[in-house]
C-alpha cells in the first residue's frame, strides 16, 4: 500500500468521447484533495472497437500516473472494475464511470468521509435524469428484491460510484468467485459505510451498454450468486401447490358424497396443467441457474484476459 495516494479506477468500453473531459476534471479535483498526495488513473480499456485505446495511449505517455489496462475483447463493466482494483496500490481506490454520469466533484466529499473513518463512502443517486418509466421502476423493484433473498444491505440508487479503503480492498479482494457483481462483494463486507447524495445526470458522451434483457439477467445473476433462497422458496411452492392439490381432490369427493354436482370444466384442467408446467419450468430454470454457476466457477477461467498494461 502507498500512503496517501489515490487510485481511480475507470471501465471504458467505447468511451472516445468522453475521456479527456473526464481526465482534465478528474486533475482538476485531485489538486483540490486535502489529503491524498499523490494519485494513480487506472483506465481499463474493456475492448473498445472505437478510439478509445489510442486517447488512453496519448495521455500515459503524457502522465505516468495514468495508467492503462487493455483486455483482449470485450469481457465486460464488472470485470473491468475488477481488473482496475486488484492492480490498484493506493490507501483508497475510487469506482467511477467514464461517462461522466458520476461527478468527479463527489470525490472531494469521499475524502472528507474518509478522513472521518468511513470505509466505504458511495454517491446515492437522488434523481435519475433522462431515464424512462420502466428503468426506474424495474430498478426500485430490485433492491428489495435482492435484500430479501440475499439479507446483504444494498444501498438503494447506488452504481458503482464509491470510495473504499485498502482494508476494504483487501477485503474485496480475498473473494474468489467468477460471476462479479461488484456492489454485492463490496456491501458484503458489512464496513462502516456513508452515502453521498448526488443527481445522475444523463450520460455525457456515446450510448448505455445496458438493454432490458441484460438487466434482466444481471438481477438474476446477482441474486443466484448470493443467495440459494430460490431455491428453498422453490420447494416450498411445491409444498404450497401439493397442499392445495390435496385439499381439492378432497372437497370435491366430500362434494360428491353430500350429492353436489360438480361441473368439471375443460378450461380448468387447461389451466391447472398450464400452471403447474411453468412452475416445474420455472424450477428447472432455476435450478440450472445454480448449477450453470457451480459450472462456471469449477472451469475456474480467468475472467479476464489483459492484452496490455501501461504504465505500471
Ligand atoms: N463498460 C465497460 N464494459 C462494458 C460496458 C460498460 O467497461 O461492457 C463501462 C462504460 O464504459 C462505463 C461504465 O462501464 O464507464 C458504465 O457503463 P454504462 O454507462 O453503459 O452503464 P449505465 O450508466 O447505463 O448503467
Ligand atoms: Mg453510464
Amino acid at each position: 500500500m502507498n500512503n496517501k495516494k489515490l487510485s481511480i479506477v475507470i471501465p471504458m468500453f467505447n468511451e472516445q468521447g468522453n475521456i479527456e473531459l473526464l481526465y482534465n476534471e478528474l486533475l482538476t479535483i485531485i489538486k483540490q484533495l486535502k489529503y491524498f498526495k499523490n494519485f494513480e488513473i487506472i483506465a481499463v480499456n474493456d475492448g473498445s472497437q472505437d478510439s478509445t485505446l489510442q486517447i488512453l495511449k496519448k495521455i500515459a505517455q503524457k502522465d505516468s500516473n495514468f495508467k492503462v489496462i487493455s483486455f483482449t475483447r470485450n469481457f465486460g463493466h464488472e470485470q473491468a472494475t475488477y481488473a482496475g482494483i486488484h492492480n490498484t496500490n493506493g490507501e483508497a481506490v475510487i469506482l467511477i464511470d467514464a461517462d461522466r454520469q458520476d461527478p468527479p466533484e463527489l470525490i472531494l466529499e469521499f475524502e472528507k468521509e474518509f478522513l472521518n473513518g468511513y470505509h466505504i463512502v458511495y454517491g446515492q443517486r437522488s434523481k435519475r435524469e433522462n431515464e424512462s418509466i420502466f428503468k426506474k421502476l424495474t430498478s426500485k423493484a430490485f433492491y428489495p428484491i435482492f435484500k430479501f433473498f440475499t439479507k446483504i444491505d444494498l444501498p438503494q440508487n447506488v452504481g458503482d460510484f464509491c470510495l473504499m479503503s485498502r482494508k476494504a480492498v483487501d477485503f474485496f479482494k480475498r473473494m474468489p468467485e467468477k460471476t462479479l457483481f461488484i456492489r454485492g462483494l463490496v456491501y458484503w463486507s458489512g464496513l462502516p459505510k456513508k452515502a453521498i447524495l448526488f443527481i445522475r445526470k444523463a450520460r455525457y458522451s456515446g450510448k448505455s451498454k445496458y438493454n432490458y434483457t441484460k438487466l434482466t439477467i444481471f438481477a438474476l445473476e446477482n441474486i443466484i450468486s448470493f443467495s440459494t433462497t430460490p431455491i428453498y422458496a422453490i420447494i416450498f411452492l411445491s409444498i404450497l401447490i401439493i397442499i392445495s392439490c390435496f385439499i381439492g381432490v378432497i372437497t370435491a369427493l366430500l362434494m360428491k358424497i353430500f350429492g353436489y354436482v360438480i361441473l368439471i370444466g375443460w378450461t380448468s384442467i387447461i389451466i391447472s396443467i398450464l400452471f403447474l408446467f411453468a412452475v416445474t419450468l420455472f424450477s428447472l430454470g432455476m435450478i440450472g441457474l445454480y448449477i450453470g454457476k457451480i459450472f462456471q466457477e469449477i472451469k475456474n477461467r480467468p475472467v479476464f484476459l489483459i492484452d496490455e498494461k501501461i504504465n505500471f
